[in-house]
């Protein structure tokens, strides 16, 4: 059956990102003759200039009706003071949420090659390999009742924490099926010493462990795992957590390998459908300049390939086309050294010849 692919570039570098990934993807639908129909159109600051809308409805219902959704980035100092219906960000917020992407995964990742463009000793990361899987659509973020009170002495505000089992039973879910695919270790994050939904977390997450005998699973405290990360992050293969915890880890883990240019991610629901985009934004101090990191992106693409497309063999040929690009001493602006860089759009056509070889 055909897959489809919706592309949304959005604002600033991910104009230039996705213009990378789609020459890998239309390098990878001619040479392996897949049955993928591919559409590419606006969101974010970009669509709210052309048509009125960060995301027009024929953008939503496209995105509905396809298997994988590659999204650039969107937003920008030009768009920052529209109203909050109007902002470029509603673009990925109204995906989200319309589509039901409950698991966000990141993987965060070192090339050793690259180990002296982190800001974390060598001999503690090199080797770093750690899926993030974070539940996006609920918790914290969302629950309800939530205000800010103002007729009161004091005044107070407030957020409901809350989670049922059966959310807590499909992200848990993810992070064992996908430990199984990876080196078998499952740590579950949450603060079980202090709150309610935590406790509830964690008997879900070991009820559901003696379904997967071969998976090693660990709890862990968030603030542990916080200061963990930094000072011995090889220890863990997947971490699984709630939608506050896991957006502040993820974003540790992020930054532990140097460049946030290098980092992609995918958001999940329950039908495999996906949306997948690098985890940086729409860098508008560099955009337009050629000299935008797109490896995130195509990282993203490989992504898509696994999780919606059912093309893992290439989603692995991508990957290992990065890793000899990164040995073969290539770097673009952010993660050079030597102050020599190669430019956004000559990455594509290096990896394609990787490819080829491989
Ligand atoms: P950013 O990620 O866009 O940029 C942070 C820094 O990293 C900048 O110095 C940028 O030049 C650099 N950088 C980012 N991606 C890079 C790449 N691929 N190659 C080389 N360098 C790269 O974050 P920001 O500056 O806080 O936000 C800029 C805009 O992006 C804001 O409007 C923000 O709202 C938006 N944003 C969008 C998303 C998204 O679309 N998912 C995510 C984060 C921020």
């Amino acid at each position: 059956m055909t897959k489809k692919v919706l592309i949304l570039p959005g604002d600033g570098i991910g104009q230039e990102v996705t213009k990378s990934s789609n020459e890998i993807l239309n390098y990878l639908i001619s040479e392996h003759s897949l049955d993928f129909e591919v559409n590419t159109m606006d969101v974010g600051g970009t669509a709210y200039d052309l048509h009125g809308s960060p995301i027009p409805s024929n953008v939503l219902s496209s995105a509905k009706d396809s298997d994988a959704i590659l999204f650039g980035a969107v937003g920008g100092p030009k768009w920052d003071d529209l109203g909050w219906d109007d902002r470029p960000e509603q673009a990925l917020l109204t995906l989200r949420k319309e589509l039901g992407l409950f698991a966000n995964l990141r993987p965060a990742f070192l090339f050793n090659e690259l180990a002296s463009a982190s800001p974390i000793k060598n001999n503690i990361i090199e080797g770093l390999d750690i899926l993030i899987v974070r539940e996006l659509t609920g918790g914290v973020y969302f629950g309800e009742p939530r205000a800010i009170v103002k007729d009161e002495t004091p005044n107070y505000a407030f957020n409901t924490m809350i989670y049922n089992e059966d959310e807590i039973r499909r992200i848990a879910k993810i992070g064992f099926e996908s430990a199984r695919k990876r080196n078998g270790k499952l740590c579950s994050v949450e603060k079980a010493n202090v709150l309610e939904v935590s406790k509830f977390w964690r008997e879900i997450v070991t009820d559901m462990s003696k379904d997967y005998p071969d998976v090693e699973l660990t709890h862990q405290l968030a603030d542990n795992t916080a200061m963990q990360l930094v000072l011995n992050p090889n220890q863990y293969d997947v971490i699984v957590s709630s939608n506050l915890f896991g957006d502040i880890l993820s974003d540790i883990a992020a930054t532990l390998s140097g460049s946030i240019g290098m980092l992609p991610s995918a958001s999940l629901n329950s039908s495999s459908q996906g949306m997948y985009e690098p985890c940086h934004g729409s860098a508008p101090d560099i955009a337009g300049q050629n000299i935008a990191n797109p490896i995130a992106m195509i990282a993203s693409l490989a992504m898509a390939l696994r999780y919606s497309l059912n093309e893992p063999g290439l989603a692995d040929n991508i990957e290992n086309a990065i890793k000899v690009f990164v040995e073969n001493g290539n770097r673009t602006k952010d993660i050079t050294t030597s102050g020599e860089f190669i430019h956004t759009s000559d990455v594509a056509s290096k990896l394609i010849e990787i490819m080829k070889n491989g």
